[in-house]
């Protein structure tokens, strides 16, 4: 165990990502230090302090704080809340807590995490946690550059402390497993790899080829859930800088970690992917994203496979549904259709299952991206109420002349209030004439 001596007030100051929670840090810092119990920060900020610091890397400040304690976290928490105004929110079967504070009448979520154990005992399972010390803390995490601890409170206030060579392993920007079963204990470390190595432009040692070996032959992957695997994509898209995601897919697709997890992805829907993604920025809410992003993986000749992604059985029979009712009836005539007619068919589907659509055929892509920039947007000036005091009273008859306007927009044919109301006009006179 090698151990460095720090300027703990920089470090906090470096790496909070608000200064208010300095003063609560102190408080922390004390009571851990009245108790007698070890507290100190692992995992991702003190990884990217010293990328930081030591190697001038540009960092992002942390978006979480990993704060561990070596001691009984509820009953620290509970003496903590007497002294800051909080409350724990969430408490979860790894001995982990997550804590909503009040400073400076503002609130701020921080995870505190119990120093634990880990034991695995089926493949690709949760393990059984148990209340441990530092060493074994570090030894259950996923590589070496994450194994570096800083100390906040007694006996290592202000110490980096590095239990098996993290610090080097960081210097030469080597993503390593602790230890060769490493993913067969918990395959999702593998895409966590993946996107250590692809954010940092770092290698991948030679143990995580050998570990990786380990966990197809044991058929880990295929063992881990739809939903832990669809949770670890969701990360490549929600949790790292856009311009990587090409990379990350192709870096997975070539260790072929999607064949051995039981998803046949297309390589080839990657580009139009990223493209629609970023062309569609604004117009897709985050859930609508993250399934597009999933279900644009999939090749469309192996759709069930969208189970593997977390979809359940009534999403995929919808998806179904909506490929047959595009194939079937109107692709092959898909040209001979008129601008309005196509628009039609969009409005028909869910917009994730659209922009799926689009990647599995190529030919609607551009006519889709144009639908959803331009025009779904296009409505008609005239409300429904408007057309009711021009004297329209059926709620059939409205729609349907609302839909005539809007579509009249779309063609180009009127632009102002003033010509949708000549139209309406014009609509009630060959009324009155019947
Ligand atoms: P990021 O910058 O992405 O937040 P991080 O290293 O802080 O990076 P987290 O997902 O916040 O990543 O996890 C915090 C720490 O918990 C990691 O550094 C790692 O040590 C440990 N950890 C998280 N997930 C695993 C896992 N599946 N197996 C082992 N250790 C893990
Ligand atoms: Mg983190």
């Amino acid at each position: 165990m090698e151990t460095f001596e720090i300027e703990l007030e920089s470090f906090l100051k470096t790496i909070l990502p608000i200064p208010e929670l300095y003063e609560f840090l102190l408080i922390a810092q004390n009571l851990s230090k009245k108790r007698g119990e070890f507290l100190y920060f692992a995992g991702g900020v003190v990884r990217d302090y010293l990328l930081k610091t030591l190697y001038k890397k540009k960092i992002e400040k942390p978006k979480d704080l990993d704060l561990v304690l070596q001691g009984n976290l509820k009953n620290f928490l509970e003496e903590l809340l007497k002294k800051v105004k909080g409350e724990i929110l969430f408490e979860s079967q790894f001995l982990t807590y997550k804590v909503k504070i009040y400073l400076n009448g503002k609130e701020f979520l921080i995870d505190f995490i119990t120093a634990r154990k880990e034991i695995y005992e089926d493949i690709a399972k949760l393990p059984k946690v148990f209340p441990s010390d530092f060493k074994d803390d570090i030894l259950r995490r996923d590589f070496t550059i994450n194994t570096l601890i800083i100390g906040l409170s007694p006996p290592y206030k202000g110490i980096l402390i590095d239990l098996i060579n993290g610090k080097k392993d960081l210097e030469r920007g080597l993503i390593k497993p602790l230890h060769l079963n490493s993913f067969v204990d918990d395959p999702t470390r593998i895409f966590r790899g993946i996107r250590y190595k692809v954010r940092f432009s770092f290698k991948f040692a030679e143990e995580f080829f050998l570990a990786l070996e380990k966990c197809f032959k044991k058929e880990a992957l295929k063992k881990l859930s739809a939903t832990r695997i669809a949770n670890e994509l969701r990360l490549y898209l929600n949790k790292e800088p856009e311009e990587k995601l090409k990379e990350l897919l192709e870096t997975t697709f070539y260790l072929n970690i999607f064949e051995e997890a039981g998803i046949k992805v297309k390589k080839e829907n990657f580009n139009s992917l990223i493209e629609l993604l970023s062309e569609l920025r604004d117009e897709l809410n985050i859930k609508e994203r993250e399934k597009f992003f999933l279900l644009g993986l999939l090749n469309s000749q192996f759709l069930e496979q969208a189970l593997r992604l977390g979809f359940t059985e009534f999403e995929l029979k919808e998806i179904k549904k909506n490929i047959d009712f595009i194939n079937k009836k109107y692709l092959k005539d898909w040209k001979k259709l008129s601008l309005w007619e196509k628009i039609k068919v969009f409005e028909k589907i869910p917009p994730f299952y659209l922009l799926a659509l689009a990647i599995y055929f190529p030919e609607i892509k551009e006519e889709v991206i144009k639908y959803f920039k331009e025009y779904k947007k296009i409505k008609p000036e005239l409300t429904g109420n408007d057309l009711k005091n021009l004297g329209i009273k059926k709620g059939k008859e409205i729609g349907e002349l609302l839909d005539l306007l809007k579509r009249k927009r779309i063609e180009g044919e009127i632009k102002t209030k003033e010509e949708e109301k000549d139209l309406v006009i014009q609509f009630l006179l060959k009324k009155s004439e019947n």
